[in-house]
């Protein structure tokens, strides 16, 4: 059985590694983390950039990024469970050790912000392979430059994380998302709102690690600069021909993702699209948003503008009559 190690830093400093041992004081495998000084990284790189805002905006190149080697998943689900329990969602109706799940072909939902699904391996069909999906961060998201109230943000860090409360419905960066990713809370026809993975973005600016990261027991998934990742993604490649295919999915896709992958069997076999562009599909999308009638894309902008503006009124007034409230019970 594999041990799960959940435990956070124990302080808030960045997670440090170490070269020579694969465990760090603070207990964190360097296969988790790779690199140290995060809090000096991210505090570098600047104030978050609205992604998708221009034609120029190339990414973060010193981002953070998360490398899956689906070599080493196990399947154990412990990386949804602890996405589950980070993001405070609601228990599933099926236990996390329930393996009937592999049956199904399972996808990231506003129920789930990563599910794990089961292959087969053609060379080896007593050995299954998993694939851990979730948002995989592009450099260029397209569901930022197709969003007309920039909702999205690409941040410095390399996380693209979004606004739940400008998100008026329109679901461009449902159909924009190259991947497929965004799921969308139906639970409320009023108060709609895009769902995904945000590489656990509050964590990673307090120096700790995402979520599934820390959980994972079997070190499939490494935190650290992307550029490091893709480093250790070719190492490992070169060191073992036999055990992997020549490709880190992600390096280039669509201008290339902070999540990058590597695989014994080919992407394709995993369910990974490999026919998408080399380029970034912010130029496509918004080529394609241009060229759509005025009125399905002015007309949504400003409503959600509109959208968004009231959304902030009830807050505030919300707020200020929680404060009243507060107030008055006090005398
Ligand atoms: S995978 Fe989809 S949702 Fe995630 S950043 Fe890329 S375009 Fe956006
Ligand atoms: S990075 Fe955080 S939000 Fe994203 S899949 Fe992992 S645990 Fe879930
Ligand atoms: S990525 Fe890690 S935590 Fe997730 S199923 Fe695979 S081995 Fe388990």
């Amino acid at each position: 059985m594999y041990k799960r190690n959940n435990k956070p830093p124990d302080d808030n400093a960045a997670p440090k590694a170490t070269k020579e041992s694969p465990k760090n004081s603070g207990g964190l495998s360097r296969r988790k983390f790779l690199s140290a000084s995060l809090l000096a990284g991210c505090a570098a790189l600047g104030v978050a950039k609205q992604a998708g805002a221009g034609n120029e905006f190339k990414g973060w190149p010193k981002s953070y990024g998360m490398l899956t080697d689906f070599t080493a998943c196990v399947g154990c689900r412990g990386c949804e469970e602890a996405c589950n329990k980070a993001n405070g969602m609601p228990q599933p109706e099926k236990s996390f050790d329930d393996e009937s799940v592999f049956k199904e072909d399972r996808w990231p939902s506003a129920a789930a912000l990563t599910v794990v699904n089961r292959f087969e391996d053609p060379k080896d069909p007593s050995r299954p392979v998993y694939r851990k999906i979730q948002c995989n961060h592009c450099l260029e998201p397209a569901c930022a430059s197709a969003c007309p109230i920039h909702a999205y943000t690409k941040t410095p860090e390399g996380a693209v994380i979004y606004d739940a409360d400008l998100c008026f419905g329109c679901r461009y960066c449902v159909i924009a998302c190259p991947f497929n990713i965004p799921g969308y809370d139906y639970a409320s026809a009023f108060e709609p709102k895009i769902v995904k993975c945000i590489m656990c973005y509050g964590k990673i600016k307090k120096g700790e690690l995402p979520a599934c990261a820390d959980a994972c027991p079997a070190g499939a998934i490494t935190f650290g600069k992307r550029e490091d990742l893709l480093k250790l993604a070719r190492q490992k490649i070169m060191d073992n021909p036999e055990k992997y295919i020549d490709h880190i999915y992600g390096e280039r896709e669509v201008g290339g993702t902070s999540w990058l992958y590597i695989s014994g069997v080919p992407f394709e076999q995993l369910g990974f699209p490999t026919d998408l562009p080399k380029k970034p599909l912010v130029e496509l999308t918004e080529g394609y948003l241009s060229s759509v009638p005025v009125i399905f894309t002015t007309f949504p902008a400003i409503f959600g503008l509109v959208y968004g503006a009231m959304k902030h009124r009830d807050k505030a007034e919300q707020k200020e009559k929680d404060h009243d409230h507060h107030t008055e019970g006090k005398q």
